[in-house]
């Protein structure tokens, strides 16, 4: 595997910067750490022809400087994306990309229209620029293969897990996962937009593919290892959450009583509270990936990162 550090202009408070790294011939990742709030990883792959996309970035500046580092490995044009979710810091830097086919599932393409820029107001301190929503026009419903030269791209929707409408994006002569936000390396998953119960359904069907590289959707690369900490985490969950639950405690005062272990070292440990939510409601017997009301959930989540505004570097 190969890296380079970037230095892009404007990135140059980030610590570190974002890095491209060569993990297979011709497949890179975009590794911004440390893959806190918006920093994701997106990807790429580079053909005779043309680019591959998987995922842009929260920022303008992020995404015009992954359309550069794009720019210095190859001169062949951007022809195909695919969103991996709704997710602005997935999804917002779309509209950089204005001759490019974008692809998602249907419903991911719904979200993205349907939630707009609403969550910058999660996020006072990001500098998004003038980001626009631009929806992927082309959508599958459960699996479709994309090809760069003869290589084959596994599109399958695992959704509802981190939100609706989840995408991998799967190379299987390469062993090489795209997982979007179904992997968090050593940053906590986040599933009150999802489904816990389906998160790990889908975490299953990633264990069964045997991936020997996993682009996790923040934090590094990594690999099947990233998949078996997002087993445990959601399984340390559902078991505090029924437990509480029986306790007759609510998903707050569950949060302040439970005590992390490793997972309070992981970044955004305050995900859990918001996490508990979702397993609520799921123990309520409620449809799998049920909106459920952020307001609450956000306030709460900013007394659990002791009263600070979540912390977004983006
Ligand atoms: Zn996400």
């Amino acid at each position: 595997m190969s890296s380079v550090h970037l230095q892009p202009h404007g990135l140059v408070d980030d610590n570190p910067p974002p890095a491209l790294k060569e993990l297979s011939k011709g497949i890179y990742a975009y590794v911004q750490l440390d893959g806190s709030w918006g920093l994701n990883n997106p990807g790429f792959i580079v053909g005779s022809k043309g680019v591959f996309l998987i995922d842009t970035c929260f920022t303008e500046r992020r995404s015009k400087a992954l359309k550069a580092a794009i720019e210095s490995v190859t001169d062949r044009p951007v022809r195909t994306m695919l969103n991996t979710h709704h997710h602005g810091d997935h999804t917002w830097g779309n509209y950089l990309f204005p001759e490019t086919t974008i692809i998602s599932h249907r419903l991911t393409r719904e979200e993205t229209i349907q939630t707009g820029l609403a969550s910058k107001a999660f996020f006072p301190t990001g500098n998004f620029g003038d980001v626009e929503v631009e929806p992927a026009f082309i959508t599958y419903e459960d699996k479709l293969t994309a090809w760069v030269d003869d290589l084959r791209v596994e599109i399958e929707f695992l959704g509802p897990a981190h939100t609706t409408n989840d995408s991998i994006a799967w190379i299987p002569d390469r062993k090489l996962l795209f997982s979007g936000d179904l992997v968090f390396n050593h940053c906590t998953p986040f599933i009150v937009q999802g489904s816990l119960v389906g998160h790990l359904r889908a975490l299953q069907r990633l264990r069964a593919l045997q991936p020997e590289i996993v682009v996790s959707g923040h934090g590094d690369v990594c690999g099947p290892e990233g998949i078996e900490n997002g087993v445990a985490y959601l399984q340390f969950v559902q078991d505090s959450a029924q437990k509480a639950w029986d306790a007759g405690l609510t998903p707050f005062e569950a949060a302040q009583k439970t005590e992390l272990g490793r997972f309070g070292e992981w970044h955004e440990k305050e995900r859990f509270v918001a996490n508990l939510h979702r397993a609520y409601s799921e123990i309520r017997g409620e449809p799998l990936g049920m909106p459920l009301s952020l307001v609450n959930v956000m306030e709460e989540m900013i007394i659990m990162n002791d009263g600070q505004p979540l912390r977004c570097l983006a």
